[in-house]
């Protein structure tokens, strides 16, 4: 019988789950309310509970599953899949592979959630299974994963690709990690809208500063909404925005030598302008020879990116599989 692979995706608000085809494709998904009740405790077996009863009602026997691979937030340890400490949903030392494979029964694997991402948008999506690749997810924050020579880079403690704790202003504002002037500080929604903040009181003019006195908030979506409409604050920070960014990516670039760099998330659905601003900034910073090599493309799955790469981890473990 053709074996299929569970992908699990855990985030604050839900978890996605996906049962896989061995070509990646997805045969069914949905998603369950993440409860962060006593710490999280409930998660896994919640987890369990969902996908038994899924596998039921498709008549998808157990045995037909390979495994499970899950994307999970915070610091992991890729060999045993235990997660040190996952902050937005309340765990600290928790086994989280040995305990969804005692109530399963089957082999779980664990990376972290936006490495997952990379390996789906490689394996799936706008990757193309290159064997060297950056990816940014520009969202509430910006997630980072890079694949060299075909595997997804860990490092000594998992903490490879974390581009968006790259430092682009050394005396910048405070990051969530504690320390100053991170690309997240600037190149998040978050960040976009605290730049938009600081705009409204230079140019109290501007049809930025009223768009925030009339709704008491703003978001990276007005902001390049009004930069569209041609208010000059607005178009002043997505250009400043996309050349952090284009920075970023050069120098990442500079150190892995990608065929591909991947932007997602949020942000990124803003339009070709950023992206080619990016782009150009890009190209204006890099190397020759690592800008013409490289092509920078958007991310193509979303939301499913981190179901099908976790699949992607179950195969690359049981099976070495590689990009
Ligand atoms: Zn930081």
């Amino acid at each position: 019988m053709e074996k299929s692979i569970v992908g699990v995706d855990i985030g604050g608000t839900t978890v996605k789950i996906g049962i896989i085809d061995n070509d990646g494709n997805i045969l069914d998904k949905w998603a369950i309310h993440t409860n962060r009740t006593n710490s999280g405790e409930f998660i896994v077996s919640d987890i369990w509970k969902s996908l038994d009863e899924r596998l039921a009602k498709n008549a998808i026997p157990k045995k037909t599953i390979e495994g499970i691979g899950i994307g999970a937030p915070g610091f992991i340890d890729n060999d045993t899949g235990y997660v040190f400490e996952a902050v937005n949903i309340g765990w600290r030392n928790m086994p989280l592979s040995d305990e969804l494979r005692s109530i399963s029964g089957l082999p779980v694997f664990v990376a972290n959630d936006a490495n997952a991402a990379v390996m789906g948008e490689n394996w799936k999506g706008a990757g193309g299974n290159v064997k060297n690749l950056v990816a940014l997810t520009l969202g509430t924050g910006v997630g980072g994963g890079i694949i060299v020579n075909g595997d997804i880079l860990n490092g000594e403690s998992g903490m490879a690709g974390e581009i968006g704790h790259t430092t682009v202003e050394p005396d910048g504002i405070l990051c969530n990690c504690g320390r100053r002037g991170c690309l997240e500080t600037i190149a998040s929604a978050t960040g976009m809208v605290r730049q938009a903040k600081m705009k409204t009181k230079q140019h109290p003019e501007s049809r930025l500063a009223s768009r925030l006195e009339s709704s008491g908030n703003i978001t990276a979506k007005d902001i390049f909404e009004l930069a569209d409409a041609g208010d000059v604050p607005c178009r002043e920070i997505i250009a400043y925005t996309a050349d952090v960014l284009g920075l970023a990516i050069s120098n990442a670039s500079t150190l892995i030598n990608p065929s591909k760099v991947l932007i997602g998330g949020g942000v990124s659905s803003a339009g070709d302008v950023f992206i080619k601003l990016i782009e150009n900034a890009f190209r204006r910073y890099a190397l020759t020879r690592v800008s013409d090599i490289c092509e920078l493309k958007l991310a193509q799955l979303g939301n499913d990116a981190g179901i099908i790469g976790a699949a992607f981890l179950v195969k690359h473990k049981l099976h070495n599989l590689k990009f």
